[in-house]
């Protein structure tokens, strides 16, 4: 059956587009589908099947008709689903832009000594950066268990993570209008793998590479008093300062939480920052293991991701997301720190799966106190 669904994305936090060409369709489509991509070979991988490696040409998936080995052992699910050499991808993707759906880009720091590694990270342009707001994604030419599937991946990557490029410093946290927890999410992408008789099975999961077990998520409502909050609706802009409609619904501020910030109110007072809290813990290496960093050629890419302030309507509580591959106790002292920030008193919950396939697949709800 041949099927067309519309899912309407609504960015909570702008999709960041980069400076370049801001206007192709085809480089959002790349990036969505990039992300997408990455987070259904972490899922495959979290239940345990094989996934190719999609960064190297010699264990990359490739199929061929004419082959004599079984189509199982050719394609992995992932490349099944979106594509690889001699197979297309099963599902089009368009984007249909709302009317205003580009704001401009800016960016709020307490830290006067970041406007260097701002220009640096964003290549800020010369002018009129813009982002993206809102966006329904239109899947087309496929059939019913295939959509099923795409629901599934963009439940999960609403609830654990985001969508598109430069999650990490606060981009890309979305809602979908049709989505499903991510327990039954999980359980329909396995379901799914199992009859179609995926048989290739792994034990990846031990291996280096990012995926569900070593998953953790917070999601902070942050009240509109709150201390911090203050700082930063009373600190500069970056980039732009007009007046945006945005601004009302959003502080843009992961760069600050997600590094330092330098004392607030006295000399004496602690650095606080994800990045910092760890390297004082730590030290340099674990830290640049889980934040990622370049070293001439050789790239780390981030395994901790945290969004900016944001909120549904004006004088709500701002929320704010953190979420990790770094293991669950790595990501309580990621919700320490998240307390420490926000000077919050009680307990915060942190989320991460229970993957044992004997007792079903759920969420584990776990109270940082300290
Ligand atoms: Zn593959």
């Amino acid at each position: 059956m041949l099927e067309t669904v519309k899912f309407d994305i609504e960015c909570l936090t702008p999709m960041f587009t980069g400076g370049v060409d801001r206007y192709c369709d085809r480089l959002h489509e790349t990036g969505i589908i990039g992300s997408m991509r990455w987070w259904y070979e972490l899922i495959i991988r979290g239940l345990g099947f094989y996934a190719c490696d999609p960064t190297s040409k010699d264990y990359q998936c490739k199929f061929d008709p004419n082959s004599k080995k079984p189509f199982d052992e050719q394609l992995c699910p992932v490349c099944r689903m979106f594509g690889t050499t001699g197979w297309r991808r099963q599902f089009n993707l368009q984007i249909k832009w709302e009317p205003n759906d580009k704001s401009y880009f800016w960016l709020k720091s307490i830290d006067r000594n970041n406007q260097w590694w701002l220009n640096k990270i964003f290549e800020f342009p010369k002018k009129g950066n813009v982002v993206d707001n809102k966006f329904a994604i239109v899947i087309r030419n496929t059939n019913n268990e295939i959509i099923q599937q795409l629901k599934y991946l963009l439940s999960i990557m609403q609830t654990c993570g985001g969508i598109g490029a430069k999650n990490q410093y606060g981009f890309g946290i979305f809602e979908c209008n049709d989505s499903v927890s991510p327990d039954d999410s999980l359980k329909g992408i396995y379901d799914y793998l199992r009859n179609g008789k995926c048989v290739r099975h792994s034990n990846e999961k031990d291996s280096g590479w990012n995926n569900l077990e070593k998953l953790w998520w917070y999601d902070l409502a942050i009240n509109d008093n709150n201390s911090m909050v203050k700082q930063w609706q009373n600190s500069r802009y970056y980039i732009n300062r007009s007046k945006d409609q945005s601004a009302k619904f959003l502080l843009p501020t992961a760069f600050d939480i997600r590094y330092k910030i330098p004392p607030v109110n006295s000399p004496d007072d602690p650095i606080l920052g994800l990045r910092a809290s760890c390297k004082n813990r730590h030290g340099r290496n674990i830290t640049r293991k889980y934040f990622g960093y370049v070293d001439g050629d050789h790239r780390q890419r981030s395994n901790i991701f945290v969004s900016h302030l944001y909120r549904r309507a004006e004088m709500t509580d701002y929320h704010v997301k953190a979420w990790g591959f770094s293991g669950s106790s790595h990501g309580i002292e990621v919700g320490e720190e998240l307390k420490r920030i926000f000077e919050i008193k009680t307990p915060i919950i942190m989320n991460s799966f229970s993957l044992n396939r004997s007792e079903g697949y759920k969420v584990i709800r776990s109270e940082v106190n300290e």
